[in-house]
């Protein structure tokens, strides 16, 4: 079976077929870095962080480019109510951004252009706009004529009549049609500009996009994604203008849900107390991953602390199991969630991607992810298999439990959550999870001295200590184990 993924230009589910064989190329609008993000932000990032784990676990080489845009109306408006220069509010969100990308295990990409150090490459589009017809400088601005390109609206599935204006409203009175967006932004006091053949500005959004995705990934590349909002005018816009320059642009429009809140879009205002950097405060970010990846990836998130609750304690029964799978096996060190293997156990992987290979994985969560990358039903696999686990362990079927163990890890770390893999795991941090491991295990050998000898109240004192520093013991038949607190 290939891979299918549905196209939002078609609104159809098509097979996957790259355009050179071996390879893909995807372009993700990135943030706009006028605020931290919420987890309706990187929602996108989760998403498509797991299409890009399955592209190279399905054996392709991917190039993977996310923009970030560091020059906007709203960034000028922050930049100006806070009295800041606009590039420090970039910087200050953009670093935000990252580490929330990173804090929820998002692989980097591969390139991320910031649309500021790419204004020759939107100054020779726009040259290739203007001297094709479909561009046109007016008042300071430039715009592009929708009406010279056929095609407008047929990505976002409207026709031309019923479109709404243009909402960079401030160049409306130069332009020949409501429509028609700016390309390029005449300068205006207090403003950044940068000097172009039509004047001093700065440059449109959707310019910036299609300058940035072609210059990485070529004329033509397979896929375009970003969140369901953008698809009008965003992207109708950067089709529209790279086309109409005679690039061909992207082959596939992938487009995420968004998280609402309360029934609505979760915006600036509604989003503060879910962004990313106080979530991780409350809830920890591999049960946020696990959350905001286990929706299918075009359906809509309604976001609910219940919701992340139920997913939490999902994504701690797979954990679970496969935590107490290594620690039976001796493979862990027995400190639960300090215990690692620091790679992908005995899965084998792609290259030193740290990814599993395809063959080790069960063909039902194959045919899930390339079903349109049916994540929920790729999930279901995984719930059966350690289901599956948790039986051969308790039956003491060691041989059991490992090959469920090592199906269950590869399966997790497709999907970026294996909890013995970086980021989650942490072994490898400078031999700390040893001494911790060896510094626990004295005061265990303590308690137990003091038990033996019927000092209770020194044995639960020792329990009490480790238990302020973080630390919670479980008494199991196979004696104590201990793992850090959440
Ligand atoms: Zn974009």
């Amino acid at each position: 079976m290939t891979l299918r993924l549905h196209d939002t230009a078609t609104r159809t589910v098509r097979d996957f077929l790259p355009l050179t064989p071996g390879k893909a190329g995807l372009y993700l609008c990135g943030a706009t870095v006028q605020a931290p993000p919420h987890i309706g932000h990187i929602r996108s990032g989760v998403s498509f962080d797991i299409l890009v784990r399955w592209l190279k676990v399905s054996g392709l080489e991917v190039t993977f480019c996310r923009n970030v845009t560091d020059i906007d109306d709203k960034i000028l408006r922050t930049a100006s109510a806070e009295g800041s220069p606009w590039w420090a509010v970039a910087e200050r969100n953009q670093r935000a951004f990252t580490r929330a990308y990173d804090v929820l295990g998002c692989l980097p990409p591969d390139v991320e252009p910031r649309a500021t150090g790419h204004v020759p490459e939107m100054i020779t589009l726009i040259r290739r706009l203007i001297d094709s017809g479909h561009a046109y400088a007016a008042g300071g601005d430039v715009h592009f004529e929708v009406s010279s390109y056929d095609r407008y609206g047929a990505l976002s599935g409207q026709r031309p009549e019923h479109m709404r204006a243009a909402d960079d409203i401030e160049g409306g009175s130069a332009k020949r049609d409501p429509r028609d967006f700016a390309l390029w932004k005449g300068h205006k006091p207090g403003e950044p500009y940068w000097d172009t053949p039509w004047g001093p500005g700065r440059p449109g959004w959707h310019l910036e996009c299609s300058a940035m995705a072609t210059k990485y990934l070529g004329p033509t590349f397979d896929i375009h994604g970003g969140g369901l909002d953008l698809v009008f005018p965003h992207h109708e816009n950067e089709v529209a203008q790279s086309r109409a320059a005679g690039d061909g642009f992207a082959r596939y429009w992938l487009h995420n849900g968004l998280v609402n809140l309360g029934g609505e879009k979760m915006s600036k205002s509604l989003g503060n107390s879910l962004l990313v950097d106080a979530m991780v405060a409350e809830v920890r970010p591999v049960e946020l991953r696990y959350y905001l990846g286990q929706a299918h990836y075009r359906s809509g998130i309604e976001y609910s602390p219940e919701a992340l609750a139920e997913a939490s304690a999902a994504y701690r029964r797979i954990e679970g199991f496969v935590v107490r799978a290594s620690e039976a096996a001796g493979t862990g060190t027995g400190t639960g969630r300090a215990a690692g293997t620091g790679g992908t156990g005995g899965t084998g992987g792609t290259g030193g991607t740290g990814l599993p290979l395809a063959s080790s994985l069960p063909a039902a969560f194959v045919a899930a992810l390339d079903d349109d990358l049916a994540v929920p039903q790729a999930l279901a696999v995984v719930h059966e298999v350690v289901t599956e686990g948790n039986t051969a362990l308790a039956a003491g079927d060691q041989a059991g439990a490992d090959k469920q163990a090592e199906s269950v890890r590869a399966m997790l770390g497709v999907l970026g959550l294996d909890p013995l893999a970086a980021p989650w795991a942490t072994a490898g941090d400078s031999g700390l999870s040893d001494v911790v491991e060896a510094l626990v295990r004295v005061a265990l050998d303590q308690r137990q001295a003091a038990r033996a000898r019927k000092d209770y109240p020194a044995a639960d004192a020792i329990r009490d200590q480790l238990h302020a520093a973080g630390i919670v013991v479980e008494d199991t038949p196979a004696g104590p184990r201990w793992e850090l607190a959440r």
